[in-house]
C-alpha cells in the first residue's frame, strides 16, 4: 500500500508542486492550506508522513507540530517542517517541538523526496525484533514503547531509534557521524549538529527516572552508552 502524506502548505504554489512531486512519486496525498484543514485530514485518515509549513494563517505550524506530538495516534508521525527561515534558532526551535527533519524554502523537490523516503523507511515497524532490556530500561520495537522501570518514556521516531542504537551498541565511544549513519541513514543534508539536539531531547526524556546518565558525552569523540 501507498503511504499517505499529509501536506500543510498556505502558498497554492508550492502546495500543488509538493503534491504533483509526491503523486508523482506514487503516494498517497492529501493537502490542506491551514492547520484546521489539517486537522480535518488528520481526524479521517492517518497519514504515514506530515509535511508542515512553519508560517500558516492562523493556528501556526510548529502549534500543528506540537499537538500532534501530543496526541497518542500521532506521536509517532514523522513529522518535516517546511520553511523559509534557515537562521539555527527557528532550525532548533523546529527539532525542539518534535519534527525528525527541516527543509529550507526554496527546496529541490529531488532532495525532499530522498528525505521523505528516508524518514518513512526508518518509521516503517520492524516486526518481530526481541525487546531489549539494559540498566533498567525496556525497548519494544514492536510497539515502539519504551519503559523505564516500568515507566513510559515517550520518544520520538528519531530518539528511539538513537536510544535503540545505543542499547544494542553498549560500552562503545560512538562519534556523531557513525551515529547519522546508523540512526539517520540518509544523512547527506543532516548537519551533525543535530545528532546533540536529539541527543539533548533523548537525556531529557530519560531524566525523570535517572537513565540519562546511561549516555554519557565523550570530549572529542562523540557519546556512549554506559550500562551500570
Ligand atoms: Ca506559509
Amino acid at each position: 500500500m501507498s503511504a499517505r502524506i499529509l501536506i500543510v502548505e498556505d502558498e497554492p504554489a508550492i502546495r500543488e508542486l509538493l503534491a504533483v512531486n509526491l503523486r508523482h512519486a506514487g503516494y498517497v496525498v492529501d493537502a490542506a492550506d491551514t492547520a484546521e484543514a489539517a486537522q480535518m485530514h488528520l481526524d479521517a485518515a492517518t497519514p504515514d508522513l506530515v509535511l508542515l509549513d512553519w508560517m500558516l494563517p492562523g493556528q501556526s505550524g510548529i502549534d500543528l507540530a506540537r499537538r500532534l506530538r501530543g496526541d497518542a495516534r500521532t506521536r509517532h508521525l514523522p513529522i518535516v517542517i517546511l520553511t523559509a527561515r534557515a537562521q539555527e534558532g527557528d532550525k532548533l526551535q523546529g527539532f525542539e517541538v518534535g519534527a525528525d527533519d527541516y527543509v529550507t524554502k526554496p527546496f529541490s523537490p529531488r532532495e525532499l523526496l530522498a528525505r521523505i523516503r528516508a524518514l518513512l523507511r526508518r518509521s516503517a515497524p520492524e516486526a518481530g525484533e526481541d525487546p531489549l532490556e539494559i540498566a533498567g530500561l525496556r525497548l519494544e520495537p514492536a510497539s515502539f514503547r519504551v519503559l523505564a522501570d516500568g515507566r513510559p518514556v515517550e520518544l520520538s521516531p528519531t530518539e528511539f531509534r538513537l536510544l535503540r542504537y545505543f542499547m544494542t551498541h553498549p560500552d562503545r565511544v560512538l562519534s556523531r557521524t557513525r551515529l547519522l549513519d546508523n540512526v539517520w541513514g540518509d544523512h547527506v543534508y543532516i548537519e551533525e549538529r543535530t545528532v546533540d539536539v536529539h541527543i539533548r531531547r533523548l537525556r531529557l526524556a530519560l531524566a525523570p527516572g535517572g537513565h540519562d546518565r546511561l549516555i554519557e558525552t565523550v570530549r572529542g569523540g562523540g557519546y556512549r552508552f554506559l550500562p551500570r
